[in-house]
């Protein structure tokens, strides 16, 4: 049943459920202080009202006329002399009674309001004690006077405990009033905060919702100010999407530059056909037929062959295994066999330093390097060079360095408004230069250097020539 529970109503419940509990402890704790401390209270007001009295009790052996006319103090006999109760004494007062007692009980002076049920109850000097009379409890202060003739007299001090209940029950009452109303604020201020706080919540699932319905990877999560953990994570969730957006934009744009790549060579092999199917044909014409059409079917495997190795190298980049091998031996071994072409009576010179070790793979680094000097040769001068150069340049403070494999020819160059695009799958400079070229060369170059933690950069100068430079880092 939880389960079905929304968050805010889930956090609102407990949230409610432990603060109630906490108000309600809450509630008898404050009771069951204030109740002890009334009763401390109480207590004390009765001894003080008590010692208070015991000066105001005096003993003459002899009476004074004019003092015994007074109206004000009181004079009673007591053995063979009078006890005389000043006007102070104060019999009663704040419903504390005080009486002035023989040791037997008997009532001299003053009132005790639980006479006679108290008759019998012992003298205890300066102690309390607790009697229960019909059903209501009294705290009792006895206290001996000691002074000259005033032996076997007692003050007795009386209070009903009853008397805190008033204080008490308004003590309870505000807070039956106040605690409650606390509660209740808290739990409405905490829900509209939760339904404030959850709002970022709404608005990334309606938005991941929203783009799951139309497909629509345009589509972001747009909250008000804020920089708490939601919107950082809504943040996060815009920035997946356009990352998102991207990868799926420049698949489309493979997909798409890449049909377009395959019905050139498919046009030409139709058209083709379609001519050379028109009427009979000399053998040599049919082989020159054929000639195009082979020509443009290898165009069409290399140019499906690369795209597959590019796939493969962005979806699957663990199929090619790393190995730690020497780079020099590579790096002499294709330029060996690709100073063989001689295009264009191109030379090809390797300067290369001796043992250059690095964790890659072969295959693909092979790649990397054919692309680079294929791509010198076709846009090369005629008679020109390329020369092939393999250096690290270690730092000295520290134990890592690079790994620098560079590519220079003498040839046409690039403008400069061409090399932020040249590395782009299927950018084509100029396309009549290209021959056998795809315009996925350099892009697989750049995919196998960040394979290898690296990157490429060219320095170009139109008419001049070119240099592409693969960096490597080594640990
Ligand atoms: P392509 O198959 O057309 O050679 P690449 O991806 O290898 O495709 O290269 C992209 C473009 O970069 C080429 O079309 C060309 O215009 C330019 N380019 C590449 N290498 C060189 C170079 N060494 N000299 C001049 N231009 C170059």
């Amino acid at each position: 049943m939880l389960k079905k529970l929304s968050i805010r109503m889930k956090v609102t419940l407990w949230f409610s459920v432990v603060l109630i509990t906490v108000v309600i402890l809450t509630y008898f704790v404050i009771l069951s202080v204030s109740r002890q401390t009334i009763q401390k209270t109480i207590r004390d007001t009765l001894i003080t009202a008590v010692e208070n009295n015991v000066d105001e009790v005096e003993y003459f052996s002899s009476i004074d006329t004019s003092q015994a006319g007074s109206d004000v103090d009181y004079y009673m006999r007591y053995g063979d002399g009078y006890i005389e109760i000043d006007d102070d004494f104060l019999d009663e007062v704040n419903d504390i009674f005080t009486s002035l007692c023989q040791s037997d009980g008997t009532l001299l002076y003053g009132e005790n309001p639980i006479m006679p049920e108290t008759l019998d109850l012992d003298f205890l000097d300066s102690e309390i004690q607790r009697v229960r009379v019909n059903g209501t409890l009294y705290y009792v202060f006895d206290r001996q006077l000691e002074a000259e003739g005033l032996d076997g007299l007692w003050l007795r001090g009386i209070v009903s405990e009853t008397q805190g209940e008033v204080e008490l029950s308004a003590i309870s009452r505000t807070s039956l009033i106040l605690l409650p109303s606390l509660v209740l604020l808290a739990i409405i201020g905490g829900w509209l905060i939760a339904r404030r706080a959850l709002d970022p919540i709404r608005e990334i699932s309606g938005t991941a919702a929203r783009i799951r319905q139309g497909d629509d990877l345009k589509k972001r999560i747009e909250l008000s100010e804020g920089d708490d953990e939601l919107h950082q994570l809504a943040g996060q969730f815009n920035e997946m999407f356009a990352r998102l957006d991207d990868s799926f934009q420049a698949q489309q744009q493979f997909i798409s530059d890449a049909s377009h790549e395959l019905r050139t060579p498919v046009s030409v092999i139709n058209a083709q056909c379609e001519l050379t199917l028109e009427e009979s044909r000399t053998p040599e014409e049919y082989a020159d037929a054929l000639a195009v059409i082979w020509r443009q079917g290898r165009k069409m495997t290399r140019l499906i062959s690369d795209m597959l190795d590019f796939t493969r190298l962005e979806l699957q980049p663990e199929r090619y295994a790393r190995e730690v091998f020497d780079l020099t031996v590579l790096v002499e071994d294709v330029c060996h066999d690709m100073a063989l072409i001689q295009e264009n009576a191109i030379s090809l010179s390797c300067e290369a330093e001796k043992e250059v070790l690095i964790c890659g793979n072969r295959e693909l680094m092979t790649r990397l390097l054919t692309n680079l000097i294929s791509n010198a040769y076709r846009y090369g001068r005629p008679g020109g060079f390329i020369k092939v150069r393999l250096y690290s340049d270690k730092q000295a403070s520290s134990s890592t360095g690079r790994i620098i494999l560079s590519v220079q020819d003498n040839g046409i160059g690039i403008a400069e408004k061409d090399i932020p695009n040249i590395f782009r799958r299927f950018y084509q400079a100029d396309a009549s230069r290209s021959g056998k070229g795809n315009g996925l060369g350099l892009a697989m170059v750049k995919e196998i250097a960040a394979f290898h933690d690296g990157e490429v950069t060219v320095e170009s100068t139109p008419g001049v020539g070119s240099t592409f430079s693969v960096i490597l880092m080594v640990f």
